[in-house]
């Protein structure tokens, strides 16, 4: 018996083999294609329920956040507004205060200046027999003319007529008081001695009537200079006289009587304190003390020794 061989056999084997191995892992494949698909499915349905809480979230606490915000700054918008507030209150009260004391300052300064200080005398406006100022002080010798007699003069006013002196005699003028204060007494015996040496009708005219004087007061003084022998007269046509009217004013000084004035003699030597703020406006503006109103003068007063 003639056997039948396959020879192809061994090839069907493996091909069928090869075609269940295809056929199972196709199978295999799709089952763990499908279960990866799933759990991808799974997984970014995860993902989005998440994102969504996640966004949902995000939302509520930045809904949150600005509502707090906009809560805090109005808090400190309403502070500021009250430190505002205050402040401007504090600074009312501070002003308030500020002029009260400048006020208060104005009134004790006034309280305590003499307001014969800046009074115009005249024949009908004098000072009383009895008025003596309320500070006088010695002239140092070296600001004197001589040393024969102490001269006194307004406490307040001797540092300015020493400072004027100082700077006359820095550019070169000598300058020197002559006299200063005099008591009623002292007016009245050199308003005798004038009366005895030129008769009464001349020494009227260059010697004010006791009472009257501003020396009185203790902030007039006669200036001098060398050259002029021991006497006032002549003052204006000397070097220290041209310097006194462009510098008296910066230390207060003002000419009581200048030349053709309606009130008294020219007395070019004769220099009155009155402060150098009303000083300086009277130079300014080329006006005479006696000029003006005493109104207008008493509304430097408060200043004077400014
Ligand atoms: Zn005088």
């Amino acid at each position: 018996m003639k056997s039948t061989t396959y020879p192809l056999l061994p090839l069907y084997i493996i091909s069928s083999l090869i075609i269940i191995a295809i056929i199972i892992g196709s199978i295999y494949s799709y089952n763990r294609s499908n279960s990866l698909s799933m759990r991808i499915d799974a997984l970014s349905s995860d993902i989005i329920t998440l994102t969504r809480s996640l966004s949902s979230t995000t939302a509520a606490l930045q809904a949150t956040i600005s509502q707090a915000t906009s809560s805090l700054s109005l808090a400190l918008n309403a502070q500021q507004q009250n430190v505002g507030a205050i402040q401007q209150q504090l600074g009312g009260f501070q002003s308030q205060v500020g002029s009260l004391s400048g006020s208060l300052n104005t009134l004790q300064k006034l309280a305590q200046t003499d307001p014969e200080l800046l009074k115009k005398y005249s024949k009908v406006y004098f000072l009383n027999e009895n008025y003596i100022p309320a500070h006088l002080s010695e002239i140092p010798l070296t600001y004197q003319y001589s040393d024969l007699k102490q001269l006194l003069i307004y406490t307040n006013v001797l540092p300015r007529l020493e400072s004027m002196i100082d700077a006359a005699s820095s550019s070169g003028v000598k300058l020197y008081a002559y006299s200063a204060y005099r008591s009623f007494d002292d007016q009245k015996a050199l308003k005798n001695d004038y009366r005895i040496v030129y008769g009464a009708g001349t020494a009227n005219s260059f010697s004010a009537d006791q009472g009257y004087s501003e020396h009185q007061l203790g902030t007039a003084v006669d200036m001098i200079t060398p050259g002029l022998g021991g006497v006032v007269d002549g003052f204006d046509r000397t070097n220290a006289y041209q310097w006194m009217l462009s510098n008296a004013y910066r230390y207060g000084f003002i000419l009581s009587y200048p030349k053709n004035n309606g009130y008294f003699t020219y007395e070019p030597w004769h220099w009155r304190f009155v402060g150098v703020k009303l000083a300086t406006e009277l130079h300014n503006q080329g006006k005479n003390f006696y000029d003006l109103d005493q109104r207008v003068i008493d509304g430097y007063l408060v200043n004077i020794f400014d």
